[in-house]
């Protein structure tokens, strides 16, 4: 009765039966695999859940601070609270922190000085660090302060390339930056373990390297973070996985104090450091959006193992493929043609609680080199723990979506992405 009732009203929202029926049966064959998911949600839930309550978090902890937000408690708890989730000395967690960019920057600026040279162990940065080092010209990159960059590629299996890493690493080397997720790179994602493995050899090769791990979309996926296994300091977006899609905005550092502090110097002022930067009453959403994380992290993950399955299926290349571990939150599907990755994107933006009824076109975006594709219905501008997509329109024509706040509303972008597919006529069900 209930399944009738629950095709019928996905009728209703426009996903025909044909469409239904196949994705009946990828659905069943997951159930094994959500329990696992969400058995590290319970654990993360826990973890978030002690950790507020071991700092007595109460409701004078929501009250708006104004002017240079002197002995704001609500934010100084909330940053005892992320330090203890990571089992680190300290943390800043801030919504002048104002994306997952300027909070990488903040940790590196205000923990390299002239003459040091940053180490990139795992390859190319995230396409937005590349101004940030100054790996592409780019006016007050770090580059531009006389700090240099090296870098050692991952092998072509997507292993660590030990040798080239020992090689890289001189007297100068200060810090090394480890992206966790591959972002939109194609290369695995690494294991919290992996990452861990990683962090002792470096450390072997120079006991004081400062080890930062770039943690976007990878809060919650696991239940240890890169903190549990030598991480000096871990960094990320709050419009991401720890915000749970309620953070409006902000980033977060947490880590070992010395470098904690370090970065708060730079994002403040010397002298100023943690000391100041008023909260505006936002300390409540940061709070309970982290308190929601566990659980939002797992739907988005549901969202892209469904995906991957679903098109895996119906012969499409996935990355992950639909089987293996999952360390990030980021589902890549080929889809071959530029008609279906816009089809698809139609379909997540049909499906978005907000602005549903717009309809998203390629454009030239700056600093692209094709013509990119966007679906984001979110109540947060650009926050990608909500449901969205985007893809460059060119060859071998990658979708790369993400989010998914509620499974049954990752569910439902999904599944219009394929009813729009299959409208169209691309594929055969
Ligand atoms: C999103 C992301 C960033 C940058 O974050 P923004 O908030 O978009 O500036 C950096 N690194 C990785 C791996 C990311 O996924």
């Amino acid at each position: 009765m209930l399944t009738e009732e629950l095709n019928s009203i996905y009728q209703t929202m426009g996903i025909d039966k044909k469409v239904l029926e196949y994705s009946q049966e990828i659905e069943n064959n997951l159930k094994e695999r959500f329990v696992k998911i969400d058995r590290i949600a319970e654990f993360n839930q826990l973890k978030v859940l002690k950790a507020m309550q071991e700092n007595h978090l109460s409701d004078i902890h929501f009250a708006a601070t104004t002017g240079y937000g002197y002995n704001d408690i609500g934010r100084d708890t909330l940053e005892k609270v992320y330090a203890d989730i990571f089992h680190a000395e300290d943390a800043l967690v801030r919504p002048q922190l104002m994306s997952g960019t300027h909070a990488l920057t903040v940790a590196l600026a205000g923990n390299l000085r002239p003459g040091d040279e940053l180490l990139s162990p795992v390859g190319k940065p995230y396409d937005t660090l590349e101004g940030v080092i100054g790996i592409t010209e780019s006016r007050g990159s770090l580059a531009e302060y006389g700090i240099t960059y090296a870098q050692a590629d991952l092998l072509p299996d997507g292993g660590f390339d030990w040798e080239a890493i020992k090689a890289a690493i001189t007297p100068k080397t200060k810090l090394a930056t480890i992206q966790r997720s591959k972002g939109y790179a194609d290369r695995p994602t690494l294991s919290v373990e992996q990452i861990g493995a990683l962090i002792k050899f470096l450390k072997e090769q120079k006991p004081d390297i400062i080890c930062m791990v770039d943690n976007c979309y990878g809060e919650f996926v696991e239940a240890i973070e890169p903190t549990d296994v030598g991480a000096d300091l871990c960094v990320g977006s709050l419009i991401k996985n720890p915000g749970g899609g309620l953070a409006p905005t902000g980033g977060y550092i947490v880590g070992r104090k010395e470098y904690v502090e370090n970065a708060a110097y730079r994002l403040s002022s010397p002298g100023l450091g943690k000391e100041i930067g008023a909260t505006l009453g936002l300390n409540a959403p940061l709070f309970q959006g982290l308190f929601l994380s566990p659980t939002v992290v797992a739907s988005a993950l549901k969202g892209a193992i469904y995906a991957a399955n679903l098109y895996e299926k119906l012969g499409f290349g996935v990355l992950p493929n639909g089987t293996e571990e999952r360390y990030d939150i980021i589902q890549a599907v080929t889809l071959g043609s530029a008609e279906a990755v816009i089809a698809f994107c139609e379909g997540i933006q049909a499906a978005a609680p907000v602005d549903s009824y717009v309809t998203p076109e390629p454009w030239a975006m700056p600093g692209y080199n094709s013509e990119v594709i966007m679906a984001a219905g979110a109540f947060v501008q650009g926050s990608s723990i909500e449901l969205s997509a985007d893809a460059p329109i060119k060859p071998p024509y990658n979708v790369f979506f993400q989010g998914g706040l509620t499974w049954p509303h990752a569910k439902f972008g999904i599944l219009m992405s394929l009813q729009r597919i299959y409208k169209k006529g691309l594929i055969r069900l």
